[in-house]
């Protein structure tokens, strides 16, 4: 596959484009899964709570594509009655990666990370050098988190000598974090854009994205992506559509220009579709 990658900050690779599950049923997941990588994905992200970690997991072992060439990324779930804090903690944030792996039938994950950083509980750090430890272990080769804002990555930053490959956090054209993504660039860590697409409701239609996609005979979807490419993001488009995964996988040959990506900036609503990470505690 010609998609580019990204170094993270512990000499990993990561493609640049990957291919997103959540909502998908696990029956769904395994012919969902097989279509991107036959489609040239090398990139799957799922997650502990998405429960179609076994289909993503049977796609992977049928897919005829080594091992070693796929990037596999799964995440902690947040349980808000299990005491994440001191020793229990650390063994129930064991358990959780165990029955992740066996799941996903994988000897080893590329990348694990923390869903949410729940910061009313103060236990993320607890977490993290959990974290620190299975990276020691060797069965996950990266450690990364999601939802973090500045205020959890200084405290990671300042406590431990592991730095987050990776920030997961919704990211699109409406919600384009600008300065999270000035902080990530300062401290090494990557950014992965959650709901790219912005889950595919009012952003494939704003007036000014339709226009860029007619110029360039693509779609609104391929634009976007585009765009995040151009942005230096890691973007994770999900769909079960297999037309549709093998579209959004089609944007490594065309190119945004300056104006484009000008008039991209100015479809900027500052609106979030999920929730704000520093007060969400779902579980
Ligand atoms: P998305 O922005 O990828 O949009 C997906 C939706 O857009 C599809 O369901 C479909 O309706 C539409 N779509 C997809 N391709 C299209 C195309 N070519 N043309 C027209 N419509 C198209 O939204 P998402 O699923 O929310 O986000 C992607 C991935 O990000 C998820 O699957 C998941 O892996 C991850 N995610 C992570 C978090 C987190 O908290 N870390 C939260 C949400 C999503």
């Amino acid at each position: 596959t010609s998609m580019p990658s990204v170094t993270l900050n512990n000499g990993a690779a990561i493609p640049q484009l990957g291919f997103g599950v959540w909502q998908v049923p696990d029956a769904e997941a395994a012919p969902a899964v097989r279509a991107a990588i036959e489609a040239g994905y090398r990139s799957i992200d799922t997650a502990a709570i998405y429960e179609n970690e076994v289909g993503t997991g049977q796609a992977i072992a049928a897919a005829g594509v080594a091992r070693e060439e796929l990037f596999v990324t799964t995440k902690l779930w947040n349980s808000g009655t299990r005491d994440w804090s001191g020793q229990q903690g650390r063994d129930a944030v064991r358990r959780a990666f165990d029955e992740s792996l066996e799941r996903l039938g994988l000897e080893y994950l590329d990348l694990y990370l923390i869903h949410w950083p729940r910061p009313m509980h103060g236990s993320f750090l607890n977490i993290w050098q959990t974290f620190e430890q299975l990276l020691e272990d060797g069965r996950v080769k990266s450690v990364g988190v999601s939802n973090f804002g500045p205020q959890q990555l200084e405290v990671l930053l300042k406590e431990s000598s592991v730095v987050p490959v990776l920030n997961q956090v919704e990211l699109h054209p409406h919600f384009p974090q600008h300065e999270l993504r000035a902080f990530h660039a300062e401290h090494g860590i990557a950014t992965e854009a959650w709901s790219p697409l912005g889950q595919g409701k009012g952003l494939l239609t704003e007036p000014e994205l339709v226009k860029i996609a007619e110029k360039h005979g693509r779609t609104v979807a391929q634009v976007v992506l585009r765009w995040h490419l151009q942005s230096g993001v890691i973007a994770i488009p999900k769909s079960v559509t297999p037309s549709r995964i093998r579209e959004n996988f089609a944007v490594a040959d065309f190119e945004l220009d300056a104006d484009d990506m000008a008039a991209i900036a100015t479809v900027e609503t500052g609106e979030r579709l999920g929730p704000d990470p520093q007060g969400f505690d779902w579980s």
